[in-house]
Parts: structure tokens; C-alpha cells; sequence
């Protein structure tokens, strides 16, 4: 009697839903004299993306969320489309100011900050500030006089894979206050703010948002002050694994709550996207070290790459982002628990939701760790373990 092998299917991975062909080319060519890993941007997919952004919305003014990818180059495009932008520290301030980028195109969007720090974005003349704080509002009325401020709404994050809950935003029951105080200082209470999560797949979830909008906008002209913008945030999609809805539809649909809400009088829009434009953008080139089943019958073979959490790739902590992994060897399909290099045993990439590499892999073969042009080189850790920051490069 024979014993069959266990004969797997072959390894097969749906590139072209997310790469182009003649785009993988070049990223294949230009691997061939780089070191991995590293991070390769094609400026083409941000430039698309922000097109199909602002034609999908034409109400909405953009502010990109810099933080999601810094890159000069990737600014200086933005720039050149007319983008404004949303900072969060001193340091992203000055890295704009300097790429000759106008104050009046900056808002300062960290509900979280210094009064000295409120003053210097003042003095170089940034005239718009997030708030979710008693406190903070004090802070800018006396750094920042007579500026426009808008208040983060609290929200749940509830239908993200990465939520922002919690931390920023006031409970619709305590704004008004800060409203009306706003006032009192000066400042000019423009309007409202929320983050309904980073890669949010539950569009429901602005039309919750935009209702608690409506609701703080009747109660404000009630005390006579009349807001009047509305900001929806970050949280539009990237092709990770896991299908979302088309950006068409999200930006539908937002319309839609929009106009059941606020009629013929809807407000001035701002969106703060940072995913949704550039994380389509990048990928990362990674090498495999080494391959390894632990015991006799395990079910899983380890792969450990040249890229784990502490070189940019943080976002799959507790597996919530699930970047979509190629590898272009031929072999079964099998799967693997996937980690990085360094000696933390927390730099475990995936586990649980099982990934499916060919059984054939070996040391240096290629992994091209797709749809990473957001939240990776930014989140690199300087030296840990002695490995350098993650290298990123326009791709040309
Ligand atoms: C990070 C951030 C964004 C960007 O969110 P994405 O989900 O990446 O689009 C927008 N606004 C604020 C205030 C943020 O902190």
C-alpha cells in the first residue's frame, strides 16, 4: 500500500489585485543592487489616489495626515496637487514650512500639545487647531488668539482594523462647553472633528458620527454660535486582504448622510486622509534568513524575514493589519507563521490568521510585503538591535 504524500495545492497568490505587472518589473529590477529590506513608493498610485479622492468629493477640502508617510517626495507631490495638511508636532511643521509650504495650508490636528508648541505654530502663522480638552481650549485661547478651532468628537472605532478610540475626543455631552468657553477666549469656534478609525470598513460608521454632528450644530446655534465645518477625519481604505467596499461608495454614501442630515446647508468638509493615499503606494522588499518547522508534525513552518515590527511593520501587532505577502517561488502551498529578525519574541508578524507561502522557500529568497506605503517607515525603530530604520525609495 502507498502512502501519499501530503500533496498540497500550488502556491498561488493573486498579484496582479494589487501590483501591476509592469510595476512589479521595476520593483524587481530595482531590488536586484539593493539591500533589503527597504520600502519602494510609486508616486503614481498617491497622485491617482488623491485625483480620485478629490473628484469622488469636490466639497471636501484635503488635508493629508503627514504622519502616515513623511517622505519629502511624497509631500512635495502633494504640495504640488494642492493638498493641505494636517501635523501633529513642531517637527512636521518645520519640515513643511521649509518645503515652502504656506501656513494657511496647515492645520494643527493633535488634540495633545504644548502651549509652547501652540505658540510657535502661531507665531508662524497656523491659524486652525484640533481640541478636545477644557484645558487645551485655555491653551490656545491664550497661544493662539482669535484662531479657528475645531472639537473632536469621541468616537468608538468600532468596525476598524485600526481604532483610535478612546484616546482623542470629547463626549458629545461635554462639547458644548468647550464650544461656548471657546468663545469666551476669543478664539472663533469653527467646527467639529472625528476619526471614525484608521482603515474602517463599516462606512456606517460616519453616518453615527455625522448624526452626533448635527446634533452639536443645532445645540450651538441654540447659545448663537453658528459652526461651520465638519471634519471626516481619516479612515478611507487600502488594499490590504481583507476586501473593503470602493472608495466611490464610501465617498457616496458620506454624501448621502450628509445631505439626510444637513439638506441644502451642508457645511464646509474637510477630510484627513492618510492610509487611503499613500499606503497603496509601497512595498517592501524583504529577504527570508531562514526557515524552520519546530517539531516533527507541526502544522507550521516558521519563516523568519529581514523585516519584523520593530522595521516598520508595527501595524500587524495583534494581526491587524494584514498586509498582502508575495512570494514569486514556485512550490506547495503551506502554511507558515511568519516573524521578523530581532531578538524580541514579540516581533511575530502572523500566527493566528494563517498566511500561505511556497513550501520551497529558502534564505534569500524574496518577499515583497505589498500595500506598505502607510504607517511603516514612520514607525521604524532607530537601531533596536542594532538594525538602521527602514530605507525608502521613490520608484522611478
Ligand atoms: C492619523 C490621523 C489621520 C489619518 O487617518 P487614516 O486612517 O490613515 O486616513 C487623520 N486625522 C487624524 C487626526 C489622525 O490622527
Amino acid at each position: 500500500m502507498v502512502i501519499e504524500e501530503k500533496a498540497g495545492k500550488p502556491y498561488n497568490f493573486p498579484l496582479s489585485r494589487f501590483v501591476s505587472k509592469t510595476r512589479f518589473e521595476k520593483i524587481k529590477k530595482f531590488s536586484e543592487n539593493v539591500q533589503t529590506p527597504f520600502l519602494l513608493v510609486d508616486l503614481n498610485i498617491i497622485k491617482k489616489n488623491y485625483q480620485s479622492l478629490t473628484k469622488n468629493m469636490p466639497l471636501a477640502k484635503v488635508y493629508y495626515a503627514v504622519k502616515s508617510n513623511p517622505m519629502e517626495e511624497v509631500i512635495l507631490l502633494l504640495r504640488d496637487l494642492g493638498s493641505n495638511f494636517d501635523v501633529a508636532t513642531v517637527y512636521e511643521l518645520d519640515q513643511l514650512l521649509k518645503l515652502g509650504i504656506s501656513p494657511d495650508r496647515i492645520s494643527f490636528g493633535n488634540t495633545i500639545k504644548k502651549s509652547r508648541d501652540i505658540a510657535y505654530f502661531y507665531n508662524n502663522g497656523v491659524r486652525l487647531f484640533a481640541t478636545d480638552s477644557e484645558e487645551d481650549v485655555r491653551k490656545i485661547g491664550v497661544n493662539a488668539p482669535g484662531s479657528k478651532v475645531f472639537f473632536r468628537i469621541l468616537t468608538e472605532g468600532t468596525g476598524a482594523d485600526w481604532p483610535l478610540s478612546r484616546k482623542f475626543g470629547t463626549h458629545p455631552d461635554a462639547i458644548l462647553g468647550h464650544i461656548s468657553l471657546a468663545q469666551e477666549m476669543g478664539l472663533e469656534p469653527y467646527g467639529l472633528s472625528f476619526h471614525v478609525g484608521s482603515q474602517q470598513r463599516d462606512i456606517g460608521e460616519w453616518d453615527a458620527a455625522i448624526a452626533h454632528c448635527t446634533y452639536i450644530f443645532n445645540a450651538a446655534a441654540e447659545i448663537g454660535i453658528k459652526l461651520k465645518m465638519i471634519n471626516l477625519g481619516g479612515g478611507f481604505p487600502a488594499k490590504y486582504i481583507q476586501p473593503t467596499p470602493k472608495l466611490e461608495i464610501y465617498t457616496k454614501e458620506i454624501m448621502r448622510f450628509l445631505s439626510e442630515d444637513f439638506g441644502d446647508d451642508i457645511p464646509e468638509i474637510i477630510v484627513e486622509p492618510g492610509r487611503s493615499l499613500v499606503a497603496d503606494s509601497g512595498v517592501i522588499v524583504s529577504e527570508v534568513i531562514t526557515t524552520a518547522y519546530k517539531s516533527k508534525y507541526s502544522p507550521s513552518k516558521w519563516v523568519y524575514t529581514d523585516i519584523g515590527m520593530f522595521g516598520g511593520l508595527i501595524e500587524t501587532m495583534d494581526e491587524s493589519i494584514k498586509f498582502p505577502i508575495y512570494s514569486e517561488k514556485e512550490g506547495d502551498a503551506i502554511d507558515v507563521i511568519l516573524a521578523g529578525p530581532t531578538c524580541d519574541s514579540m516581533d511575530i508578524l502572523y500566527e493566528d490568521y494563517k498566511y500561505q507561502l511556497p513550501d520551497t522557500l529558502t534564505e534569500g529568497d524574496k518577499l515583497y510585503f505589498i500595500t506598505t506605503g502607510a504607517y511603516t517607515q514612520s514607525y521604524s525603530s532607530v537601531g533596536f538591535n542594532g538594525f538602521p530604520p527602514l530605507k525608502a525609495f521613490v520608484l522611478k
